[in-house]
């Protein structure tokens, strides 16, 4: 008598830690030729990336640091323009002034850059998911060396077990919920007087003094995500960022993801267990989640010619240079019209730094 046939279904797993084990788990997992695919260079291209907008970061903070201390010193140190990408570090502010500019057409004169670095953000997000978070941000970057060092050291990251994981992961919509919430609630003439206000037009001041002056409690809030960012792949990203929430949200709607193959796929999991966002992806035709942040990990690590790509509306395939070259055309693109058109720098005159920068941390939010 013939063994009974599996019934088995294996479209599902309870867990990715269960898609890990792989295939001597998985009842279906068939035998297939291997047409081995030939290696590409996308990581190489998505680590460029990342360190060249982490120099710039690093590059504009120090910039606005001298600014800044050139107003603090009473003129006594170098004066250094302030750099307007500082802005990009303003998502609140962005968003305010994206929505003053729905509502009145005009482009605001003060952060006006948070505005035009947001919508680039949010456009990539469209184009690209959410390759802002594992292409360009520098938070995400360093989050990312965190982990990889992790499991240098330890031979493995600490998931969070799935009922802790999906509750927690929750948390970043639910901060990205209060602050859409408050600018929700802001008319185009809130926004301005909130703007204006002296707390509004030194924020940028009073956030590098945040990280300037850190109290006990900032610097052990930060010592415990960094450590704890070691042990849990992008700890930060996946549970607590809502500027990646915002940017997942409209991920949503993007004509790009993964898709795979099932004919070419020869059920390795590899793709699953590289997936730096947890992601089934062994057991999914198209990766339609929010926390894909097209790192293309998966396509890099899979074996087989075909099985996995990074695909269009159409279903044609976006090499990682087409996603460099996309995010370096929308983010040029869009400062290089906010400067040619005049709308790139603050119309904060000279005498309100002056006299506010020194003052910056007695300055409390408007009520
Ligand atoms: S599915 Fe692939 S591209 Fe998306 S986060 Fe996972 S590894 Fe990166
Ligand atoms: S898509 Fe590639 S890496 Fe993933 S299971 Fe199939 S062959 Fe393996």
């Amino acid at each position: 008598m013939a063994d009974t046939a599996p019934t088995e279904p294996v479209a599902w797993y309870a867990s990715v830690e269960q898609a890990r084990r792989l295939p001597a788990s998985r009842p279906d997992a068939r035998r297939k030729a291997l047409v081995r695919r030939q290696p590409d260079q996308a990581q190489l291209i998505r680590r460029t990336v990342q360190v060249v907008f982490l120099l710039l970061n690093l590059w504009i903070g120090t910039r606005f640091y001298f600014f800044v201390r050139f107003y603090e010193t009473g003129g006594q140190t170098v004066w250094i323009p302030r750099p307007a990408g500082i802005e990009g570090w303003l998502p609140i502010a962005g968003l305010m002034n994206l929505k003053s500019f729905a509502l009145t057409g005009l482009v605001p004169d003060v952060h006006p850059a948070g505005m035009f670095l947001l919508a680039a953000f949010l456009g990539i997000s469209w184009l690209a998911r959410k390759a802002f978070c594992s292409w360009l941000c520098p938070v995400g970057t360093l989050s990312e060396w965190l982990w990889q060092g992790g499991r240098e050291i330890f031979g493995r990251n600490f998931p969070a077990p799935r009922w802790l994981d999906i509750p927690l992961r929750g948390l970043k919509y639910v901060l990205l919920g209060f602050f859409v919430w408050a600018v929700s609630g802001m008319s185009a003439s809130d926004i301005a007087a909130f703007i204006r206000s002296p707390y509004g037009l030194v924020a940028d001041v009073k956030m590098l003094n945040f990280f300037r002056h850190l109290g006990e409690a900032g610097a052990i809030t930060l010592g415990v995500l960094v450590v704890s960012s070691v042990f849990v792949q992008n700890l930060w990203c996946r549970y607590l960022c809502p500027y990646g929430a915002l940017v997942g949200l409209v991920a949503l709607v993007s004509p790009v993801r993964i898709r795979r193959d099932p004919d070419a796929c020869i059920d390795c999991a590899k793709c699953a267990k590289a997936c730096p966002s947890l992601l089934p992806v062994d057991t999914l035709l198209s990766v339609k989640s929010a926390e894909c942040t097209t790192c293309l990990e998966c396509v890099t690590i899979c074996p087989a010619q075909g099985a996995l790509r990074l695909t269009a509306t159409g279903r044609r395939a976006v090499p990682a240079w087409a996603v460099a070259t996309l995010i370096a055309v929308v983010f040029l693109g869009t400062v290089g019209y906010a400067k040619l058109t005049g709308h790139w720098n603050s119309a904060i005159p000279d005498a309100a730094y002056r006299e506010l920068v020194p003052a910056a941390d007695a300055f409390e939010h408007p009520r």
